[in-house]
């Protein structure tokens, strides 16, 4: 007995891996509009003072 729900439910889960086109332009716009990114964790801020704010704030140790 094959479980047909099983099969196509893993499916759905390897394509949804791929980003749609719509996600694409989503993430390229946060990176636009955030163009400050912290060099250790990855988090983008709007602005300088934003990213000075939070490494001192998150990574002051
Ligand atoms: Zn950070």
């Amino acid at each position: 007995m094959i479980n047909q729900e099983n099969l196509s439910s893993s499916a759905n889960e390897s394509s949804s891996l791929l980003e749609s086109p719509e996600e694409k332009k989503r993430r390229f716009l946060i990176e636009f509009e955030n163009p400050f990114k912290c060099d250790k964790c990855n988090e983008r801020f709007k602005k300088k003072k934003y990213l000075r704010e939070h490494k001192s704030e998150v990574h002051a140790y």
